[in-house]
This record gives C-alpha cells, sequence and structure tokens, in this order.
C-alpha cells in the first residue's frame, strides 16, 4: 500500500478537506464542497479542526516536557500546519526525532515541508497505511529514524475515524503499541457525536455516512475510542473531549465539548 502516487481531485479527501477547513490553501473543489456541506449542517466543524490541531501542540508539548519524550511516529500527518510536531518537540528539545506517515499522496507532495528538521534531530516521511501496521513498522526510513531502545510517542490524532469497523482499527492499534518499547505512549484523537443531541446527531450522522459521498468516516462512541487504550495507562485527565485535554491557560477563548465533537487521550504503554 505504500508509494502509490495517482491522486483524484474529484473526490473529497481528509487530508485537503481539513486543510480548507484550517484554513489552508492545498485543497480542491470538491474537498470545498464536502466541507460547505457540513458546515451547513454543523457549522462548528471549522472550530473542531482548529480545536484538534492545537489538542495536537499540547500533546507533544506535554509529553516532551513533562515526559521526557524525544521521539514521535506521528500516523495520518495531514498537510504540513505550522507548528508540524517536530517543530515543537524540537522547540522543547532540538534532539527530538519524529517520523511522518500519511497514506495521502498530496501529503507526500509536500513532505520537504515535514523534513527540516535541526541539525540535532531528524525527520523522516513515510507513505503508508495505518491499516498495514507492519509495512509502517518496517520501514527502513522509520527504522533509520527512530531508536527502538528509547520510548517512542504513537501520535494517532484525527485518523482512526476514517477507519471504518472492518478495517480493524483495534488491531492496528494493538499491533503498533506492541511493537513499541516499553516506556512508550499512545494518543489519540477521535470523532464523537457523543455531545450533539439527538437531532444534530441525526442528521450529521446521515450526511457523514460513507454513502453520502464525503469518503470514510465513523464517529465512535467513549467506549468504542476507550477500547484503542485496552492495556494501556491513560494519563491524567483520562480520555475527554479535546479541549477539555490539559487546555492552554492563556486566554484562548475555550471551545466547548459540542463544538469540538472530539475525544483525547494520552496512555502510558507497559
Ligand atoms: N493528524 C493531523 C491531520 C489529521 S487529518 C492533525 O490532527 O492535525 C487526517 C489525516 O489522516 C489525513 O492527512 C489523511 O490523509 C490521513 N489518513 C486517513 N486515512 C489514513 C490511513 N488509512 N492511513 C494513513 N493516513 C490516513
Amino acid at each position: 500500500m505504500t508509494g502509490s502516487t495517482t491522486f483524484d481531485t474529484s473526490v473529497a479527501h481528509p487530508a485537503r478537506r481539513y486543510n480548507y477547513l484550517l484554513g489552508g490553501k492545498d485543497n480542491f473543489a470538491a474537498d470545498r464542497d464536502s466541507a460547505h456541506r457540513l458546515i451547513e449542517v454543523f457549522p462548528a466543524v471549522r472550530t473542531a479542526a482548529v480545536e484538534n490541531r492545537r489538542l495536537l501542540e499540547r500533546v507533544v508539548r506535554h509529553l516532551a516536557e513533562h515526559a521526557g519524550v524525544r521521539q514521535f511516529l506521528d500516523i495520518g500527518t495531514g498537510i504540513p500546519a505550522a507548528p508540524n510536531v517536530h517543530e515543537t518537540a524540537q522547540e522543547i528539545s532540538p534532539e527530538a526525532r519524529v517520523v511522518y506517515v500519511d497514506n495521502d499522496p498530496i501529503v507526500m507532495a509536500h513532505a520537504r515541508a515535514l523534513l527540516t528538521s535541526n541539525t540535532l534531530g531528524a525527520t523522516a516521511y513515510v507513505e503508508a497505511d495505518v491499516r498495514n501496521p507492519a509495512a509502517i513498522l518496517r520501514s527502513p526510513d522509520l527504522r533509520a529514524t527512530l531508536d527502538f531502545n528509547q520510548p517512542i510517542a504513537v501520535l494517532l490524532i484525527a485518523v482512526l475515524h476514517f477507519l471504518a469497523d472492518d478495517e480493524q482499527p483495534y488491531h492496528a492499534v494493538a499491533e503498533l503499541a506492541a511493537a513499541m518499547p516499553s516506556g512508550s505512549f499512545l494518543a489519540i484523537s477521535h470523532a464523537t457525536f457523543d455531545p450533539l443531541a439527538a437531532d444534530l446527531r441525526r442528521r450529521l450522522t446521515a450526511l457523514t455516512d460513507p454513502a453520502a459521498g464525503h469518503g470514510p468516516f465513523r464517529p465512535r462512541t467513549y467506549q468504542e475510542v476507550a477500547r484503542f487504550f485496552d492495556g494501556a495507562d491513560l494519563l491524567d485527565p483520562g480520555l475527554v473531549s479535546v479541549v477539555d485535554w490539559h487546555p492552554d491557560t492563556a486566554g484562548v477563548p475555550h471551545a466547548t465539548p459540542v463544538e469540538a465533537i472530539s475525544y483525547a487521550g494520552v496512555a502510558r504503554l507497559p
């Protein structure tokens, strides 16, 4: 599943739609159209995207500052959006090493921007699919960049909700987690419709059904997201709305769980 180079700009893709929602320019009409159909039903979807990106930055900062993590495996990287993981991590620890993984060829086209490591640390980009963890784990670029004798933080931020149940998302996460050195970390953010009132939940469920043409999407409940952490030790504050995961106290207006429609959790792996 690695190395594909074609991309179909007539179909909405998660990386490009998310880029549009974040205010980026690397998207096509199909992505913008898909985003606007979402905005019509759920105007907060831009806030949800921004809050998720903020969460990613807080997770990396927290792990680098408070857990001493120096290695990150960021799966479902997305189109670069500052600050990228290595920028946040290397600001805290210049020797931080980051491997980026995505299956969208357009992210690959932007990989240069992800490979601007300082000279003390390192970054690598691997085009691969989270549904095939073995391919990720045996990638020579990953092996050359990460030291499997030191803890690694696996970041699965806003990506697992693109995996249907029959694509074995729990197996994929378990396989990645099992391959990590002891004392590693697993960080997940995941879309959920739990906070929504029944009527809006029904409308969004209908709109985001894969049959509606937006591509794969599978929001999950609290229990379903919690299952990804089976066997791992959730750090404080547990699995919570992205807006409640170690929020910044510095004056930024705080979005609500209803606007963010995502859970976040970080766990220490055995
Ligand atoms: N993690 C980033 C980007 C989230 S957008 C952030 O939170 O800001 C979701 C990303 O996951 C997109 O770049 C999309 O291309 C990627 N993605 C979707 N399905 C994937 C899969 N099966 N394997 C790898 N990446 C995938």
